[in-house]
């Protein structure tokens, strides 16, 4: 093998031998007793037997709840190893045991190793490159029709537009509100896209539900447990933006809460980290989106548009995030930018759409060449 072939990565260490006592290499894995637990149930498990298996765990005091994620878990709080294997043999189940120490456990990824598939109308995220685009906000009808011609014609996934603003400002627009909200379900049937709109108030809920495909919660909004609670209760997708001084631990943390509530659609997007750099907006933190989708098995998308607040850099860093293995991403434009009542400074134009879209389709079928991962973007439609 030439210098040139060899492997960039160092070939994997082995555990390293301790003289003495034989180790037992299930020992590690394979802990007696644990603070949590998940039993990722095989394929085709009878629900009531399942329901069964959760009734006895609780029967002798455990903490237990059936989840559908990844085909069927029941997690489980502090419990010892043989519990849940007599629960197991008792219901005759059959199932893999998961000792969980991290704080969260619906999101880990063994939870679901082959990872989940969040839908937003059509589109399937987590598989494929995805892309979400839009206006920052709602403005008019003129306005929002144009955007979601604009989108459809370059192969855009899924319509974004915010009808509920969180502004610095308080003299800073707010959004059209649910006439806003309106608009924009009428601009996506017109141009047959889902739309995603941002909820600011729980209270909000049951008006905005048949109004928008998917939620997005705000990165300011990324710790309003009561919001995140009220959204683990819809059978409809969330978009959990990290917010700019969340640790990956507490993002994690806040989509365990709407997994914990029953809802398992939820899609993680980095949208950039408060640092001292003042050349962009904030920064965008690819490392932690990268470590977010290695850890979970939630799809994770990245927002260059509020990460960095320049246009210009929203192509390539939209291209980073598909060469390091991500599933999407969100971004904003504009049919005039100069004219735009929020965020238009950031806003690609209109005409650039075309030319960022090619460009993803083209590194996306670059890394497919090179075995790195399945194509996903549709051919741009002309
Ligand atoms: C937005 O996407 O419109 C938005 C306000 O973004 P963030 O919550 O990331 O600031
Ligand atoms: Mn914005």
């Amino acid at each position: 093998m030439s210098k040139r072939d060899e492997p960039l990565t160092m070939p994997l260490v082995g555990p390293a031998k301790v003289s003495g006592a034989p180790v037992d290499p299930r020992a590690a894995d394979e802990p007696a007793r644990a603070s949590a637990w998940l039993i990722r149930l095989e394929a085709g498990a009878p629900e009531r037997t399942v329901r069964s298996l959760v009734e006895r765990l609780r029967g002798q005091g455990l903490e237990a709840a059936c989840h559908d994620i990844g085909g069927g878990l029941v997690a489980v709080g502090r419990a010892e190893r043989e519990q849940l294997r007599q629960g197991l043999e008792a219901t005759a189940l059959a199932g893999r045991l998961i000792a969980v120490e991290t704080p969260y456990r619906l999101v880990r990824r063994d939870a679901a190793p082959e990872g989940s598939i969040v839908r937003i109308g059509a589109r399937a995220f987590g598989r494929g490159f995805s892309l979400i685009g839009g206006p920052c906000a709602v403005e008019s009808r003129l306005q929002i029709q144009a955007a979601a011609r604009a989108a459809a014609g370059a192969g855009i996934h899924v319509l974004r537009g915010g009808a509920f603003k969180p502004r610095t400002s308080p003299y800073a627009f707010q959004g059209l509100g649910l006439r806003g909200l309106e608009l924009l379900a009428e601009a996506g049937r017109a141009s047959g896209l889902p739309v995603v709109s941002e909820i600011l108030d729980p209270g909000h809920l049951e008006r905005m539900y048949p109004l928008v495909d998917a939620f997005q919660v705000g990165a300011r909004n990324m710790q309003n447990f009561e919001l995140l609670k009220a959204l683990g209760d819809v059978d409809r997708p969330v978009v959990l933006k990290r917010g700019p001084s969340a640790t990956l631990e507490e993002w994690l943390l806040a989509a365990e809460y709407l997994l914990a509530g029953g809802n398992g659609q939820v899609l993680l997007c980095e949208r950039g980290i408060r640092s001292f750099n003042t050349n962009t907006r904030y920064t965008l933190d690819l490392a932690t989106a990268v470590q977010a989708k290695a850890l979970t098995h939630l799809p994770v998308i990245v927002d260059p548009s509020h990460a960095t607040g320049l246009p210009e850099l929203v192509p390539p860093l939209a291209a980073a995030a598909l060469a390091a293995g991500l599933d999407g991403v969100m971004f904003e434009f504009h049919p005039q930018p100069e004219a735009a009542l929020s965020d238009g400074p950031q806003a690609l134009r209109v005409e650039a759409l075309d030319a960022m879209v090619e460009r993803l389709r083209r590194v996306e079928a670059a890394l497919a060449e090179a075995g790195l991962r399945e194509a996903g973007l549709p051919d741009t439609p002309r």
